[in-house]
């Protein structure tokens, strides 16, 4: 069994029967300190929550039962499911966020959030693909956990989708990018689709194509996030399609 300490949030309501518990979703606090964010989380005028709450010493906190909804997805969409908080599992790791100082996840709350992840995709039987980031479900709106978060650390505990180890990106192919139309940007849609991220079909590299691929980047390409689809973002986009897929 897991250490967890219990700390109530009224934030929740039933889930939709009939939905199954089928994604694991990560997010950052995005507060200045862990003990606000457990207040607001648990504040019933905020209406937010999160199963879980990890703080950066890796103490865990329940705030929600796993057999309720939590309130923590907001608008968002992934494979074409919209009712997120429905059929997933919230986890909030504390973190100040974009907005406040972000920084680096230790690694006793990295070690804590891999043990708990691991233990709710096999009792939940979530597929481990199935482990995102809020800014996947929500790119235009959401950053969390960010491109300082450890994703690949988590693949080699067999959590979430990663690129095959012999992936190796195109060099030769024409980066695509805001306000190109074509079949290039068309193809990238349908890979950006397949993968799960919330795109449609037009061929014009538009606004919410944008916000997919700088989704796509600060989960799997870290090191640089700015929304243009280059050689290896295609490459990657192509890549996770494939297994994706499979
Ligand atoms: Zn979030």
């Amino acid at each position: 069994m897991i250490p967890v300490r219990e700390s109530p949030s009224p934030n929740c309501d039933a889930r939709l029967p009939g939905v199954p518990i089928d994604i694991l979703l990560l997010h950052y606090t995005g507060m200045q300190s862990a003990a606000a964010a457990l207040a607001r989380l648990c504040d019933p005028a905020a209406e937010v929550s999160a199963h879980y709450l990890i703080d950066e010493d890796g103490t865990i906190h329940r705030l929600v039962p796993e057999d309720r909804r939590a309130w923590h997805a907001g608008k968002a969409r992934w494979q074409g499911a919209e009712d997120i908080n429905a059929r997933s599992i919230g986890i909030e790791l504390v973190n100040p966020g974009h907005e406040w100082g972000y920084r680096p996840f230790p690694e006793a709350q990295m070690a804590a959030l891999e043990a708990l992840a691991l233990d709710i995709v096999s009792r939940q039987a979530i597929p481990p693909r199935r482990v995102l980031g809020h800014s996947d479900v929500a790119p235009t709106r959401k950053q969390d956990p960010g491109e300082l978060f450890d994703w690949a650390r988590l693949a080699r505990a067999g959590l979430g989708l990663w690129p095959r180890p012999d992936f190796v990106p195109p060099s030769d192919v024409p980066a695509v990018m805001a306000g190109q139309r074509g079949p290039a940007v068309l193809d990238l849609q349908i890979a950006l689709d397949t993968v799960g991220y919330w795109v449609e079909g037009t061929g014009l590299f538009d606004p919410l194509t944008e916000a997919a691929v700088t989704a796509l980047q600060r989960h799997f390409r870290p090191r640089r996030v700015d929304g243009i689809a280059d050689a290896e973002t295609q490459g990657l986009a192509f890549h996770l399609a494939e297994i994706a897929a499979a």
